[in-house]
């Protein structure tokens, strides 16, 4: 098996400034946040079952996922939540698995901003956290998205503490600088990801 690494960090901090730097050394990323969207297609298992849990409003005319009612629903109704998540969450699980496993780049890597808080990092070899203070976070994020300040605070409260990240991952890259600074941190660390995946292809 190949070696996986898990990146993460909060909104705004550089993570796909990271992975696409990454995938432009030929490293294949499965995007947790791509998997979370794609098991909810028209016609995937997971959208049948929502359908089959919460009833014909859940789904739009052409039978997509009518994400904003659904938003709504669980918003109000922490249960529904629950059984939401018990739906979606082996399906990511189980889609984030596969497709690690189909990749054939030298190592592999899984970008989520929730690794540590979905124990998804429990699928990777090694962690890796983009790290930035919070004002370069609402900074980055609010120009990207054109969020308000207080959407992304709200955002940045709802995931883990910045210092409780720090403590978990093996590797921190500090985001502070301008993008080229960004890249000279991780080019040394995609060496030591290469030399770690040819130890481990070398055990198996
Ligand atoms: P995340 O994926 O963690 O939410 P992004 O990688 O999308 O964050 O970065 C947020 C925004 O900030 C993007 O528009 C990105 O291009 C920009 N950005 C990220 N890192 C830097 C940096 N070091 N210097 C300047 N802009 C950056």
């Amino acid at each position: 098996m190949t070696f996986i690494l898990g990146l993460t960090g909060g909104i705004g901090s550089g993570k796909s400034a990271a992975s696409t730097w990454f995938e432009a050394q030929g490293i294949t990323v499965v995007d947790a946040d791509i998997v979370a969207r794609e098991i909810v297609e028209k016609g995937q298992p997971a959208l049948q079952q929502i359908h089959a849990a919460f009833g014909d409003w859940v789904l739009l005319d052409n039978a997509e996922l009518n994400r904003r009612a659904l938003r709504e629903h669980i918003f109000k109704d922490p249960n529904a939540r629950k059984v939401l998540e018990s739906i979606t969450h082996p399906a990511i699980r189980q889609s984030i698995i596969q497709q690690l496993q189909a990749a054939t780049s030298p190592y592999v890597i899984l970008v989520s901003p929730l690794l540590f808080e979905t124990n998804q990092h429990e699928l990777t070899d090694h962690s890796l956290l983009i790290d930035a203070t919070e004002e370069l976070q609402i900074q980055r994020a609010s120009q990207r998205d054109g969020q308000s300040i207080e959407q992304i605070q709200k955002i940045i409260q709802a995931q883990m503490p910045r210092q409780k990240k720090r403590s978990l991952a093996n590797d921190i890259v500090l985001n502070d600088g301008h993008l080229d600074h960004l890249y000279s941190h991780l080019k040394p660390l995609h060496n030591a990801y290469l030399q770690r995946s040819k130890q481990k292809k070398a055990v198996d």
